[in-house]
């Protein structure tokens, strides 16, 4: 869809990826009063759309496409702001200042922004590619799985991951008995700490999730379609649809190509500029510095690219900030939501606040008596707490909370 009416003054800003952090850029530039030419370009044929829903309400059909969507057409034409979709970004040359697309159109920026987020990690084993082995990262996707779970008998998810602990609980909703094949131990172990993730593992399993924890896939069964799943340890699990949610890769083969600095991400500074003037990164693609960890992160989280888009929309129009927002999460499975506030990677102490078996209960880790963040089940004022306590960097209510004097 292409917007018209089109200022022809001003500089020109060229953001590729329509997504979460692309879309609320272009929101954030014409909010700031960006008067120039702003052009999104997006590999996906939809115009963007929040991906949360995708593993949630979407699959259960309690939100359709227009729910998910961010804006409609008119949004985007109402803000001068062009949207080319379906036409990937094919090349940047950053000392030509152009970027090409695949339909052979040629793009001049004064800045470009890379919004290309990330893909889905693929699992090279064995009848991968069988149909009914799919994957969850776009809306097309998630149509595909919607159609397929509605006459599914057996999901088996791989990846005991958000995505994965998220479909598996959308799936249980409309009846379809779900197994998941986790590497680790336990579900969600990247993420949060084992109280959390026995917390969840429990109320999985009481909704009939059958988890399988420290196995691997060793090969999809199935000769026309996926007939189930064999394990390294050679046990066999039936099933007549396979998830495959192991994690992502960011998009950073354009970067890569134009010469940026790139490890894991594409490397930026504090005001999220790459190592090229003229280019920006923001959202999934992107490692940053933050004051919330002692490395540069790269962060899959709708608060880190919406809010690294308003701080390159606020740098573009006059006032560069360095960005340091407190990093914030949610997940919503198995009936219930999860907040976690900060970055609790590195922590060496762990309180727990609250009582899990009530499905009200925070866990605070620390290191030394540094409060690093929190998760919280059943307990948003003490996710607000501590987003504040780490926003301010106020120990009053790090030490309420660590002697349990703190009342919300
Ligand atoms: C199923 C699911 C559930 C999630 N649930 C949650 C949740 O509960 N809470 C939460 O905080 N986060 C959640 N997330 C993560 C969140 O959606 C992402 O962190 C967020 O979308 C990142 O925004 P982004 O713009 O960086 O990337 P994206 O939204 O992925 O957008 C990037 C876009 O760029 C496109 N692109 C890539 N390369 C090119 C190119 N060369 N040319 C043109 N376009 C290109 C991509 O195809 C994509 O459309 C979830 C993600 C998924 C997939």
């Amino acid at each position: 869809m292409t917007a018209p009416h089109l200022p022809d003054s001003g500089a020109t800003v060229a953001i590729v990826g329509g997504g979460q952090a692309g879309a609320q850029l272009a929101s954030s530039l014409r909010g700031n009063g960006f008067t120039g030419r702003i052009v999104m370009v997006g590999d996906d044929t939809a115009l963007p759309y929040q991906r949360p829903p995708l593993s949630k309400g979407y699959l259960t059909g309690h939100s359709g496409p227009e729910a998910v969507r961010l804006h409609g057409p008119e949004y985007y034409a109402e803000k001068s702001v062009q949207v080319l979709t379906g036409d990937p970004a094919v090349r940047v040359l950053p000392s030509d200042r152009r970027v090409l697309l695949r339909s052979g159109t040629e793009l001049r920026y004064d800045h470009l922004v890379l919004a290309t987020g990330a893909r889905n990690r693929s699992l090279p084993v064995p009848g991968a590619d069988l149909p009914g082995v799919v994957g969850l990262r776009t809306l097309a996707e998630a149509d595909v799985l919607r159609e397929r779970l509605a006459s599914a008998g057996r999901l088996v998810v791989v990846g005991g991951g958000f995505v994965g602990m998220e479909v598996s609980s959308s799936a249980t909703a409309l009846g379809v008995r779900v197994s998941v094949i986790e590497a680790h131990e336990r579900v969600m172990a990247r993420a949060v700490t084992p109280v959390t993730s026995a917390f969840f593992a429990e109320a999985h399993r009481a909704r009939g999730v059958r988890l399988e924890l420290g196995e691997q896939v060793a090969r999809f069964l199935g000769t026309d379609a996926v007939s189930g799943v064999e394990t390294a340890s050679g046990r066999r699990l039936p099933a007549d649809l396979v998830l495959v949610g192991i994690g992502v890769e960011p998009n950073t083969d354009l970067a890569e190509d134009a010469g940026l600095d790139v490890h894991d991400g594409i490397v930026v500074d504090a005001l999220l500029r790459t190592s090229a003037p003229d280019i920006s990164a923001i959202g999934d693609c992107a490692r940053f510095p933050t004051p919330f960890a002692t490395a540069p992160v790269r962060l899959e989280s709708v608060q880190n690219a919406v809010d690294q888009a308003r701080c390159v929309a606020a740098r573009l129009t006059g006032t560069a900030r360095p960005y340091r927002p407190v990093p914030w999460f949610w997940s919503r499975q198995a009936g219930v939501r999860l907040q976690i506030a900060g970055l609790t990677g590195g922590h060496d102490r762990t309180v727990v606040r609250g009582d899990p078996a009530r499905g009200e209960f925070s866990v605070l880790c620390f290191r030394g008596d540094r409060l690093l963040g929190a998760e919280s089940v059943g307990q948003p004022a003490t996710h607000l707490a501590v987003r504040r306590a780490l926003e301010t960097g106020d120990r009053t209510v790090a030490q309420e909370l660590l002697d349990g004097s703190f009342t919300p």
